[in-house]
């Protein structure tokens, strides 16, 4: 039997998600499969036959799969129910749609955005918006498993590539069809992988002060984050939005300005290796979690910074 992880990509490029998932997929300690679902997606499947731990790519290249539905992906898997144990998948927003319905058609138990494998029936994940760190244990069978892709390195590249297996596209379960798409036009690297985030939240008052934050977060070529508050705001595109109900980004820097640091804004940043904060208020909770803080002004300190950064 083996894992088979579902591979996240825009029939182009692999997602680094599923690098990571690759890594998890691995600590099961069975063969690993990669079902490349899409169309015109050669290209993806050659990218995660690349990859380190991987033992079969599964090419399934059919106009179904041109656009990420939930449920002709989900039926697809079904189809392959006998190669596999265990399905994994990142924890994206077409992960977190496809396994579950996976896990409810075949009566499965589905575990949730695991962020370590403890035993291949053991897992960590975080409860109550990360407070607290839950250790499941799944019955015996089969299992569908969401991975936390923060919380997992990336798998390198492998000696030699792995092999490519086409198959035909699974049933059309016609209940649904692609309708249009529109894309954000969001300048600067992606907020999950960039490696410097800068965040603003609702301190930063007007959506005009945050384009002064985009420019500062252009000048560090680091994504644009933002606080629930900010985005309900208006200040900032809802796509930005770190934390629990947004993304979970693991920077090397995470700069958060204006933001107080409320639980369901931290869950989405404990993987930050080193967090900044800017606030006026010395006691707002952000201070808690910080390696670096500064009490201040946002409107004195971020010309400030501006001005530093376009020296330099
Ligand atoms: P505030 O808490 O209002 O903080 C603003 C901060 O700015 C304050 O600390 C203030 O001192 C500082 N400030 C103000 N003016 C200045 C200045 N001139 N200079 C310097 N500092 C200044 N929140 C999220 O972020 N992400 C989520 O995913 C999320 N999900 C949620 C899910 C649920 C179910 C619930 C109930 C809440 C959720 N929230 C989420 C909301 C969360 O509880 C907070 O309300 C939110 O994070 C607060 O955003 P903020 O820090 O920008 O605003």
């Amino acid at each position: 039997m083996t894992s088979l992880v579902v591979a996240e990509h825009d029939n182009r490029i692999l997602a680094d998600a599923t690098a990571r998932t690759i890594t998890a997929a691995r600590a099961l300690g069975q063969p690993v499969e990669v079902l490349v679902a899409g169309h015109g997606c050669q290209a993806v499947a050659d990218a995660a036959a690349g990859l380190d731990g991987v033992d079969t790519v599964l090419l399934c290249d059919d106009p179904l799969y041109a656009h990420p539905l939930a449920e002709p992906f989900a039926a697809l898997i079904l189809s392959l129910a006998e190669r596999w144990d265990a399905v994994l998948a990142p924890a994206t927003s077409h992960g977190k749609a496809v396994l579950p319905r996976v896990a409810a058609l075949l009566d499965v138990p589905q575990i949730s955005e695991i962020t370590k494998v403890l035993a291949p029936d053991t897992f960590e994940r975080p409860v109550y918006a990360g407070s607290v760190m839950a250790t499941v244990k799944a019955p015996a069978g089969k299992l569908a498993i969401t991975v936390r892709p923060t919380a997992f390195a990336a798998a390198g590249a492998a000696p030699a590539p792995a092999p490519i297996l086409s198959l035909p596209a699974g049933p059309d379960p016609g209940l649904s069809a692609f309708a249009g798409e529109t894309l954000s036009q969001a300048a600067g690297p992606e907020l999950t992988s960039s490696k410097v985030v800068v965040a603003g939240g609702r301190g930063l008052g007007t959506a005009d002060n945050f384009q002064l934050l985009a420019h500062i977060a252009g000048r560090l070529n680091a994504a644009v984050g933002a606080s629930r508050a900010a985005v309900d705001a208006g200040f900032a595109a809802n796509d930005c939005q770190i934390g629990q109900t947004g993304k979970v980004v693991a920077p090397e820097l995470y700069i958060a300005l204006g933001i107080s640091g409320a639980l369901q804004h931290l869950c989405g940043i404990k993987d930050a290796k080193t967090i900044v904060a800017i606030n006026k208020d010395d006691e707002a909770p952000i201070f808690q979690v910080a390696d670096l803080g500064l009490v201040a002004d946002l409107f004195q300190v971020l010309p400030e910074i501006d001005a530093e950064l376009a020296r330099r």
